[in-house]
């Protein structure tokens, strides 16, 4: 007789033995693609709508089976892709995905398994619990603050400012938030969608380093007093994301202390550097701020999503965000952490695993060294331009992130912008590196973010002689 469940398996949904067979091949397909991806233009050359136009307008009514996956994405998708894993991507900010982290991130895919209770995935609530609790280690952070893993950045500034509204009695209309013109567009987004009124939400000045500038701050927050306003919540960014500029967080938690008000610090990029001790002085004072997001899925190397938010009293976050319908509840719920009430989603997937890979695969002093390369990395080419006749550095270099002109003789205003997004154009159409360009003070300028995982000295020297020969373009 026919084993009747294999056999209607088969014919429904991919078999365990299917599975095996081309899970190798994607595998095999994902580690061919790290290996020679060097060897790739970084930048995608499709245009915009042609791929689009490539895909089939309707979806397939017989089965074509995981054979036409693996040939479609050979041949439509990876030419209509740019590689972020790539050794010359010194765009954005780096989002690494360590294979480690990756491997971690396959597991929890294939468990399939969603924590909505602890009961649901007790191991998916216990090894977050448990490696938040070391990322908080790494980090230098006190045994005061609580973990939790969000998808990204943005939902953890989001659920930042809905305590920051909750924990402040006053009327929403009178209630104003700081932050600098600097700032993340994620906390223009959080802010607002968390129902402060636009014209309470100020963007206060910054110093020369572009780091938020205290007297502004305390300026500002004086004239909304005089008004009867209320100062709700502060939000400080330690590594801001045009030149990671480091907002004086000591500065910040004074006055935030001194009205009541949440103090928020997104260390989103930053956050990781923390891993090293040596960088800590750079968000010195944030012990004294009520929530603080780090995302281990930009330098850190935990495949993305994997932002953490870390939170100095759980039992309010608690308060603003649960919801305890019948169906969800449990007999073991006064004894566990429920993290559907530490964020938005009910659903969460078993984000820590990948975490938790990455932490195992390579130990806190591998991470560490790697930093320390990219760090030095930046060091060296700050050295370089600083040193070369017509470059200029636009701001500060604390991380491993450089803005950066060439600035001939004689060339300002708009000539000089034609002449920066020229070069920058010449260089990323050339495939040979990713930057990305920003304005800072109303001019453009040309952004170099170290840090991807296999870039070395070998790719920054490139990148250096690169750089100066896109500048002069040949005649
Ligand atoms: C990257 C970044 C964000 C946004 O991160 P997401 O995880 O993509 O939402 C916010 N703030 C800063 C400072 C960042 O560098």
């Amino acid at each position: 007789m026919a084993p009747p469940f294999q056999s209607d398996m088969n014919e429904s949904s991919m078999s365990p033995e299917e599975f095996r067979r081309f899970g190798h091949r994607v595998v095999d397909w994902i580690a061919d693609y790290r290996a020679r991806v060097a060897a790739e233009p970084v930048l995608c050359r499709a245009e915009p709508g042609e791929l689009l136009a490539r895909l089939p307008a309707a979806p397939p009514v017989e089965p074509a089976g995981f054979d036409a996956v693996l040939r479609d994405l050979d041949d439509l998708l990876l030419p209509a892709l740019s590689h972020w894993q790539h050794p010359r991507f010194f765009g954005y900010f780096p989002s690494n995905g360590d294979l480690a982290s990756v491997l971690g991130d396959f597991l929890s895919t294939g468990l399939g398994v969603l924590g909505l209770a602890w009961q649901s995935a007790p191991a998916l609530t216990e090894l977050e619990q448990r490696t938040t609790e070391w990322l908080r280690q790494m980090l230098g952070l006190s045994d005061a603050w609580h973990g939790v893993i969000q998808d990204t950045a943005s939902t953890g500034s989001l659920i930042a400012m809905l305590c920051a509204r909750e924990r402040d009695t006053t009327p929403l209309a009178d209630k104003t938030v700081y932050t600098s013109g600097q700032a993340h567009s994620s906390i223009d987004k959080a802010v607002l969608l968390a129902g402060f009124a636009r014209d309470r939400f100020r963007k206060v000045a910054t110093d020369a380093a572009f780091a938020l500038a205290p007297t502004a701050l305390r300026a500002a927050v004086d004239a909304d007093l005089a008004n009867g306003l209320q100062p709700t919540a502060v939000i400080a960014t330690t590594g801001t994301t045009t030149t990671t500029a480091i907002d004086p967080v000591d500065a910040c938690a004074e006055v935030a202390a001194a009205h009541g008000a949440w103090l928020h610090v997104d260390a989103a990029m930053a956050g990781s550097a923390m891993i090293l001790p040596e960088c800590r002085t750079l968000w010195h004072g944030v012990e004294r701020a009520d929530s603080i997001v780090v995302n281990p899925h930009k330098w850190l190397g935990a495949a993305f999503d994997c932002s953490v938010l870390f939170v100095r009293d759980p039992d309010h976050l608690v308060r603003v965000m649960s919801t305890s319908p019948s169906y969800l509840r449990t007999t073991v719920d006064d004894r566990v952490v429920n993290y559907r009430d530490w964020g938005i989603a009910l659903g969460r997937r078993f984000r820590a695993l990948k975490l938790w890979s990455l932490i195992v695969t390579h130990g806190t002093a591998r991470l560490q060294a790697r930093l320390r390369r990219d760090l030095d990395n930046a060091r060296w080419l700050a050295a370089e331009i600083a040193a070369a006749s017509g470059w200029r550095l636009c701001a500060p270099v604390p991380l491993q992130t450089l803005c950066v002109r060439h600035e001939p003789a004689g060339l300002q205003g708009e000539a000089l912008d034609a002449h920066t997004l020229a070069w920058h154009d010449r260089l990323t159409r050339s495939g040979r590196a990713w930057l990305t360009p920003a304005q800072l003070d109303g001019r453009w300028l040309v952004r170099v973010s170290i840090g991807a995982l296999a870039t070395e000295r070998s790719h920054v020297e490139e990148l250096w002689r690169d750089m100066q020969s896109s500048v002069a373009p040949a005649t």
